[in-house]
């Protein structure tokens, strides 16, 4: 009885070496499901799980640095490891970029729409949504399991609250993309941000994600930490961190 999330990646935009853009094998009571699919994570996936065994896939956004991967899924689970039906989950959006790479989704993936007021159930998992601010439609989402709690930001700017996700998170995962002194509108959160959020939704813990290339993420914790007021984690790849 317990509700863990594993980092496949935690790069915010682009992939690096060494890091994978956004992905999470996210487990409640066997259930396995693989939230957000950024180039590089289908790699890392098979280090924790046999990619037919997956029990869905739910993804936040339109942007590839979130997706790109489940294309590759695809072909992975259409001829090299077969398994029929794999569910999926994403704004309609999404649905049409892959449709235009693999025009036969199904019978491969039982593809669903979802939005802000969807409610999907996974074994013992369940997804609610709320509509971010950010430039496409983008969810984040409250993940329930094992009597637990994950709030997972997806991308968003400052003009969301974590609040939105409800009462209750026992931890947040929270996109830090910027520094304090980046800080904009309508794109994504600094650490301070995501602190500030994280800490007005009452989430008794914060793990930062989406860290942009090219800044030193240590710097994103401190000035998270200092809005916190208490220590704030970084997500890291392949590490398994239970809620
Ligand atoms: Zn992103
Ligand atoms: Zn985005």
């Amino acid at each position: 009885m317990s509700l863990a999330f594993t980092v496949l990646g935690s790069s915010g935009s682009f992939p690096v070496p060494d890091r994978a853009c956004s992905g999470y094998l996210v487990e409640a009571d066997g259930t396995k499901v693989w939230v957000d699919a950024g180039p590089g994570t289908l790699a890392n996936l098979q280090r924790h799980v046999a990619p037919e065994a997956l029990d869905g896939i739910v993804l936040s956004h339109a942007h590839p640095d979130h997706w790109a991967d489940v294309m590759s899924y695809f072909v992975v689970v259409s001829h090299f490891r077969p398994r029929q039906g794999v569910p999926v989950w994403s704004p309609a959006r999404v649905r049409t970029l892959v449709a235009e790479v693999h025009p036969n989704l199904a019978p491969t993936f039982e593809w669903t729409e979802v939005t802000d007021s969807s409610v999907v159930k996974v074994g013992a998992l369940t997804f609610t949504f709320s509509r971010t601010d950010h430039p496409v439609e983008t969810l984040a989402m409250r993940i329930e399991g094992g009597g637990s709690v994950l709030g997972y930001s997806a991308d968003t700017g400052p003009g969301w609250s974590l609040t939105e996700l409800g009462p209750g998170i026992d931890c947040a995962l929270v996109e830090a993309s910027f520094t304090r002194a980046q800080e904009r509108e309508g794109l994504h959160l600094s650490g301070r941000q995501a602190a500030i959020t994280a800490r007005a939704a009452g989430a008794a813990r914060l793990v930062l994600t989406h860290l942009q290339p090219g800044l030193d993420p240590e710097v994103l914790r401190a000035e998270a930490a200092e809005a916190f007021g208490g220590p704030v984690e970084l997500a890291v790849e392949n590490e398994r961190y239970v809620v």
